[in-house]
């Protein structure tokens, strides 16, 4: 399980986290909903510590990782985000086994093992020799998605995936999300894709002003919202 107790974070003087508070339990997807600026992004960031909250605390499995190795806490919590920052001089193959060779130490034969059992996962096996630049943006965030399976994560966090690609790719990358949350990855995903969240997520948390203003199973937040706020989001974007 991942949960966030009252987390805080300022960028200087301007406060992006006012006290977020979410439980996620294991196997369960949460999908993270809220206008732009809201702190999504930032939230994401302080589960696998790129940023450190002023205030809070971040537990996995219920200890906190605030104390962590923020390297071997990266192994735990995989993250893919809109630009999927693969290595364009390397095939999709090299792109995967890297990070298994280096930092799970897989020896060449298994690590090449591994990378194709993740490629088939995503549907890209014929893929394995291609250059990333020959690939089309879906295929090339799935082979993000694959990259950070092949660590074996605890919790898979998604920045909006699928914003970056044009809109007949969305679809199949969607559908790997989808795959994933059935087969009970831990998972956070923040999206703009509200038939996504409604279809895939066990829980959806509307973000506003550094706060989650508002979270419940998708038909309590989609058809049942509490906060003005959040049924004026809806209305923008449903
Ligand atoms: P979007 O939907 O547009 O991605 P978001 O909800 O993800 O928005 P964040 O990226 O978390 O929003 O940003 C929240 C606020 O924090 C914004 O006011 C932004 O300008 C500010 N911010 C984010 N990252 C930094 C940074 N590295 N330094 C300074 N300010 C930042
Ligand atoms: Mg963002």
């Amino acid at each position: 399980s991942l949960s966030l107790r009252d987390v805080h974070l300022a960028f200087g003087r301007n406060q992006v986290l006012r006290g977020v508070d979410l439980d996620v339990a294991r196997g369960a997807t949460a999908c993270v909903i809220g206008p732009s600026g809201s702190g999504k992004s930032t939230l994401l960031r302080t589960v696998n510590r790129l940023l450190e909250p002023d205030r809070g605390d971040v537990l996995l499995d219920g200890r906190s990782v605030l104390g962590d190795d923020p390297d071997a806490l990266r192994q735990r919590v995989g993250m893919v985000f809109q630009q999927f920052n693969l290595f364009p001089h390397m095939s999709v193959l090299r792109n995967i086994t890297l990070a298994l060779r280096r930092i799970r130490k897989l020896g060449e034969d298994e690590a090449v093992a591994v990378a194709r059992t993740h490629l088939d996962r995503v549907g890209l096996a014929a893929k394995a020799d291609a250059r990333p630049a020959h690939l089309s943006g879906g295929q090339q965030q799935r082979v993000a998605i694959a990259r950070a399976l092949a660590m074996q994560p605890q919790v898979m966090l998604f920045d909006e995936a699928t914003s970056a690609l044009d809109p007949e790719l969305v679809k199949g990358v969607l559908a790997v999300l989808a795959d994933l949350s059935a087969q009970g990855m831990t998972m956070v995903v923040v999206t703009h894709e509200m038939g996504f969240a409604r279809e895939v997520a066990d829980q959806v948390a509307f973000m506003d002003a550094g706060v989650v203003l508002e979270a419940g199973e998708p038909g309590a937040v989609f058809e049942a919202a509490r906060h003005p706020r959040l049924r004026r989001f809806l209305s923008q974007v449903l």
